[in-house]
């Protein structure tokens, strides 16, 4: 990936658009509406068309065949990457997350995201199943990080693998883990960086027991039945993997400079500690949209204004003017991030869209936001 160049964004952020497969409810269409998709990836996989008029747009054989700019609501983004509805969990995975959980293994943060309106795949993307070619994100990643520790070469190696799972609901941070704790707070120490004070972190040893804190996790997740008729996530779920490395090297190499010499300089001892957010964000959709009032609304309130946050401080990093102002403290979950967006961590954001008529403004809205994250 390039430094300029219309819609390559920088080495470290990593901006991709997922397009679910239509549901048999979209299928059935609505009304007398027969099923209508408004999304095209062209050939290369950079560039996706959201049109109210597809045909008039993209032949069938996925060509463009005229401008998407010149007809009446239809759009074309450019991206890191556009998946379309065929793509197997096994692709997002490898393409637009291997790298950046490598990376956590040389001692750097780092984050993935899912962006999008309720039923548009986040958690698909994130979790999946926990077995089989739907496994997500998530269970991929554990994967893969205990077979590199168990492949890897160097017998001074050690590592330990600690993992949290937390919810931030209402700006309310807590612990899907140990449901007790509630209103945690968000600080931030020299050692360890931005943490959650009072988070229960556990240490596992392999995918299983990753997997079985997940579950228990999940059944605990804020939800609410919106207009939509759909379960809808109303919080934040954000899933930490840290691993600590430490081994014995001459060079005492480390990425966080946590390395600490021997006083006769023969064995250096060194320490890598990298941290990865899995972050599977609340749904997107806009309050109108879902008919909110009361709670409901300031529900509703309280996560427009934390993504928008989110926004705002991703465009502020990905401003390439010097000395711009990362705007943190303005929500819980900008500040949670704090030290896993920018500088040298990495980062991608997966927005997830669906393909059917009726989610052609939440689409927009979706793939603008993203495109501001460039
Ligand atoms: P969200 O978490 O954004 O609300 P979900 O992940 O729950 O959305 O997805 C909504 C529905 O669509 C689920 O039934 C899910 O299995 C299905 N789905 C989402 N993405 C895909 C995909 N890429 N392939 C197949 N099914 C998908
Ligand atoms: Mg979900």
């Amino acid at each position: 990936y390039g430094q300029s160049g219309t819609g390559s964004t920088s080495e470290n952020f990593k901006v991709v658009v997922r397009i679910r497969p239509p549901l048999p409810r979209e299928l059935r269409g609505t009304g007398l509406r027969a099923y209508q998709c408004t999304t095209a990836v062209e050939p290369g996989e950079r560039n996706v068309i959201l049109s109210e008029n597809l045909p008039a747009v993209v032949s069938a054989q996925g060509v463009t065949v005229a401008d998407p700019g010149a007809l009446y609501n239809t759009y074309r983004f450019t991206f890191d990457c556009v998946y379309d509805q065929h793509c197997p969990q096994e692709r997002v995975y490898r393409q637009s997350a291997q790298q950046v959980v490598l990376s956590i293994l040389q001692g750097y943060n780092a984050a993935i995201i899912a962006y999008g309106q309720t039923g548009t795949g986040k958690t698909f993307t994130m979790e999946g199943a926990m077995e089989g070619p739907d496994r997500g994100i998530i269970p991929r990643t554990v994967e893969d990080i205990f077979t590199f520790i168990v492949n890897d070469p160097d017998p001074s190696s050690k590592y330990l693998v600690r993992s949290s799972y937390l919810q931030i609901y209402n700006e309310v941070v807590s612990d899907l883990l140990k449901p007790e704790r509630s209103s945690l707070a968000i600080r931030e120490d020299r050692r360890r960086g931005v943490f959650v004070e009072g988070l229960s972190e556990w240490v596992v040893r392999s995918p299983a027991e990753v997997y079985q804190l997940m579950q228990r996790g999940q059944s605990l997740r804020a939800t609410g039945a919106t207009k939509l008729n759909e379960v809808s996530s109303r919080s934040h779920a954000v899933c930490v993997v840290i691993v600590e490395k430490c081994s014995n090297n001459g060079q005492g190499e480390d990425a966080e400079g946590a390395g600490r010499g021997g006083p006769d300089g023969a064995s250096m001892q060194s320490i890598k500690v990298g941290k990865l957010n899995l972050v599977d964000l609340a749904g997107s959709e806009r309050v109108h949209v879902t008919g909110a009032v009361g709670r409901r609304l300031e529900e509703s309130k309280k996560i427009n204004a934390s993504l928008s946050a989110l926004g705002n401080v991703i465009a502020a990093l990905t401003d390439r003017r010097e000395r711009v102002h990362i705007p943190y403290r303005d929500s819980k979950l900008t500040r949670l991030l704090e030290d896993s967006l920018g500088g040298n961590c990495r980062t991608t954001m997966i927005a997830t869209i669906a393909p059917s008529l009726e989610s052609f403004q939440e689409s927009l809205s979706t793939l603008k936001f993203a495109n501001r994250a460039k």
